[in-house]
């Protein structure tokens, strides 16, 4: 997977991972601050020392922020430190290299997404008038996937299992995070944009946290693998060999998980002296 002697590789998921809405955050943060603004208010935060700990993580890693979200969405967060060399975006449809993401490479995802349903029938049978009672807006993204925001309290864990048996059956695969319902194709994953850049990067080593479903692939291929005790896996007790779980959740989650993966490198970097 990869080579030794290289540099540490960090790829982070972004969302109730590392940075967190108001919603999110959990009772009582400590102090925060803003990293997305968004339609004029403040919409996504970190803690002060979480600023602090991913600044010292940048220094020492290759950090990859690694998002299911659009390139549109994506571009309204500014993380601490300078920007990133790679991000993988739209749940590793787009690789961004300075900031500009890399035709060849959305090419290739495009080619491979060939295997499963098309975006269209995805689409469709999400909007079916039978969803109306919990499906609010749906929205298509980056002409890969689609999304909706729902009534949670009004869909019920049987029609979610229908969905999703559905959907399986066509390839695809559903994530629910918060208020939004994600359906995103099986071969659209962030590990293999991960994987594109540990071998552009020459990386001795792949640190990896998430905590949806759409992040299970990436913890899986990491060779060190920390989630929060929050979020989709955690509902569903996901682990995976030598996983680290943090202790706390919410955003006091986020920052603890920059320590468990800054201590990680540690280990790494003193062994490698
Ligand atoms: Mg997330």
């Amino acid at each position: 997977m990869t080579g030794p002697g290289g540099r540490t590789l960090v790829v982070c998921d972004l969302d109730r991972t590392l940075i967190y809405s108001a919603a999110a955050m959990g009772p009582d943060p400590p102090a925060v601050r803003c990293v997305e603004r968004y339609q004029g208010a403040d919409a996504s935060f970190m803690t002060v020392d979480a600023v602090d700990l991913l600044r010292a993580l940048q220094q020492r890693c290759e950090f990859v922020p690694t998002t299911t979200r659009t390139r549109e969405q994506y571009a309204r967060i500014t993380l601490a430190g300078s920007p990133a060399r790679y991000a993988i975006v739209a749940n590793g449809g787009h690789l961004l290299h300075n900031g500009v993401s890399d035709v060849d490479w959305n090419r290739g995802v495009l080619a491979r997404l060939a295997d499963c349903a098309p975006l269209a029938e995805a689409v469709e049978h999400l909007d079916s008038p039978a969803h109306a009672p919990w499906l609010r807006r749906q929205r298509v993204a980056e002409d890969l996937f689609c999304y909706a925001i729902v009534e949670r309290e009004l869909l019920a864990p049987d029609i979610l299992a229908e969905l999703q048996a559905w959907y399986a059956e066509r390839g695809w695969v559903l994530s629910m995070q918060g208020r939004k319902l994600y359906c995103v194709p099986h071969p659209l994953t962030k590990s293999a944009a991960a994987a594109e850049v540990a071998r552009r990067t020459g990386a001795g080593v792949v640190l990896a946290a998430g905590d949806s479903l759409l992040d299970a692939d990436l913890l899986e291929y990491a060779d060190i693998a920390v989630r929060p005790s929050h979020g989709e896996l955690e509902l569903i007790g996901w682990t995976r060999p030598g996983l680290l779980v943090t202790e706390a959740a919410g955003i006091a989650g986020g920052e603890e998980l920059l320590r468990l993966l800054l201590a990680r490198t540690d280990t790494y970097l003193s062994a490698r002296t």
